[in-house]
């Protein structure tokens, strides 16, 4: 049998990799790290997470992002396996120790006996007697390959910017001043209700580092002045200049903490840490995604009471994210319309984060596998997470009124504005109003995603089944 070729082996191409794998079908998978680097991993190892250690919220019943988790491990994802088997508390949140996840997801695909690893950059487009390849390159695609895809696609931009966040050692946190506590004391997997470092800042102390936030030395970067930023990973100084109240409502929230020191005494605002590794010797600062240049780093956020002598395990940084205009470049099953035997998952399809990347990676797995045994390939509900997210990416979203070098279509995160509507039935004859429907409402279109996910996977073939023979 022909192998199927993936380029990449992150999140969405170890996925694909498994999902064809254990479809029955040989896959090559052509990683360059090894051989080269890219400006944010720090290893060789697959499913490497380059920022936060968290996949984000584990709720299936309320939440987007946990209904797309619910749906990945319903068709057998590997990414979840792994994630799943190396868990860090972290209140509702599936957070995962990085270097054991990555670990797992190497070793498993290392040994399975329809993938081969090949460390090698591919520096160009691949050749056509591969056939079928799927392109799982990521925000930080080598320049040589995105070169070639902006050439094919005839695209005026591929890459955009993106901020990550500093690490902090446990050790050199000040707990006489911080304390451990999730917030609202939410107890989720395998955690205790203190799963958070928080510091608490008076007003004062944070209207000084708002001011020094907006004040500090930030990394300029000429030739990508104009360059748009995500929402979701805006860095923490852009969100100072917003305005002197927006951190509070966003990263730096004070709501459902008790200082544990002053109890008597409401923090006007927090700076909450994050578990980053099994052993917790590491935290992360969340939401503190930054362009500072390192010195202001370091001096800003030693202002903050309990980092006074804070040692960075790393510090914040920029990077570049590359991604397509997939709307009207891709067709609904992830294929290149100009050259269909090129597909493309993860990232650079114009999804956000760890979790949607993998899930993309592996419905091109899926997809692929598909194909190479001509079925006809069917994507799943638009009803489910994974639909939804395939639609935002594959034309769901409308591209109008595109100005030369803008692009009204963006990364985005799986939400529920993604799914189709629903309404929800009236209950003992009551219309339900505000936070109460709120709330139904996403539970209907919950339980409605993985109703639907689960009776197309029922409808596609068993990829597990016809793996047994091969393990
Ligand atoms: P990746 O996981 O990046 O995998 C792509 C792989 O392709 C890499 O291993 C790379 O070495 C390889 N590659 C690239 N070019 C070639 C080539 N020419 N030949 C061979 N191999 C190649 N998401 C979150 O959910 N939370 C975060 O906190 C977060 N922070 C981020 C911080 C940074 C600095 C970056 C860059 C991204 C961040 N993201 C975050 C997004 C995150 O990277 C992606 O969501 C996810 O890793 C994308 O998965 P992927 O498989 O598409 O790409």
């Amino acid at each position: 049998i022909t192998p199927i070729h993936i380029i990449g082996g992150g999140l969405a191409g170890s996925e694909a990799a498994w999902q064809i794998a254990q479809a029955g079908q040989p896959v090559i998978l052509h990683e360059m790290r090894g051989v080269r680097e890219t400006d944010a991993h720090k290893t060789d190892a697959l499913a490497e997470l380059v920022c936060s250690n968290s996949f984000r919220s584990d709720d299936a019943s309320t939440n987007a992002v946990g209904v797309l988790h619910a749906e990945m491990r319903l068709a057998g994802s590997l990414i979840m396996r792994c994630a799943d088997a190396h868990q860090v508390p972290a209140g509702g949140a599936l957070a995962v120790d990085r270097d054991g996840f990555a670990e797992a997801v190497t070793e498993i695909l290392s040994a399975h006996p329809l993938v081969e690893i090949r460390r090698e950059e591919i520096a160009g487009l691949p050749p056509e007697d591969w056939g079928s390849t799927i392109v799982a390159t990521g925000p930080l695609t080598a320049p040589a390959l995105a070169e070639a895809i902006r050439d094919t696609t005839g695209a005026d931009a591929l890459a955009f910017f993106d901020a990550i966040a500093p690490i902090v050692h446990f050790e050199s946190i000040d707990l006489e001043k911080a304390w451990f506590q999730s917030r609202y004391d939410k107890v989720g997997p395998g955690g205790t209700g203190k799963d958070y470092v928080n510091c608490p800042l008076d007003r004062d102390q944070y209207e000084s580092f708002v001011a020094q936030l907006i004040a500090g030395d930030k990394t300029e970067f000429k030739q990508w002045e104009g360059t748009p930023y995500f929402d979701g990973c805006l860095p923490i100084e852009v969100m100072a200049e917003r305005g002197v109240e927006t951190l509070r409502h966003g990263p730096m929230k004070p709501m459902g903490l008790t200082n544990a020191h002053q109890r008597d005494i409401k923090p006007y605002a927090v700076v909450q840490l994050r578990q980053d590794n099994a052993l917790g010797t590491l935290y992360n600062m969340v939401g503190f995604q930054t362009k500072l240049k390192y010195a202001d780093q370091v001096r800003i956020f030693r202002s903050i009471p309990g980092l006074e002598n804070a040692e960075f395990a790393r510090l914040g940084g920029l990077h570049r994210n590359t991604y397509l205009n997939s709307p009207t470049l891709l067709d609904g099953t992830l294929r290149l319309k100009s050259l269909p035997r090129l597909r493309f998952a993860g990232q650079i399809t114009g999804c956000e984060g760890y979790v949607e990347s993998a899930s993309i990676g592996l419905l091109a797995g899926r997809f692929a596998a598909a194909e190479a045994r001509g079925e006809i390939v069917s994507p799943p509900p638009a009803t489910s997470a994974m639909g939804a997210l395939l639609g935002h990416i594959t034309g769901g979203h409308l591209v109008t009124d595109e100005e030369p070098g803008k692009r009204s279509f963006q990364p985005m995160n799986v939400n529920f504005g993604l799914f189709p509507p629903i309404t929800i039935p009236r209950e003992d004859g009551k219309r339900l109003r505000g936070k109460e429907k709120t709330i139904a409402k996403k539970m209907a279109l919950s339980a409605r995603a993985l109703e639907h996910f689960a009776a197309w996977l029922a409808n596609t073939s068993e990829p597990e089944s016809l793996s047994e023979a091969a393990e």
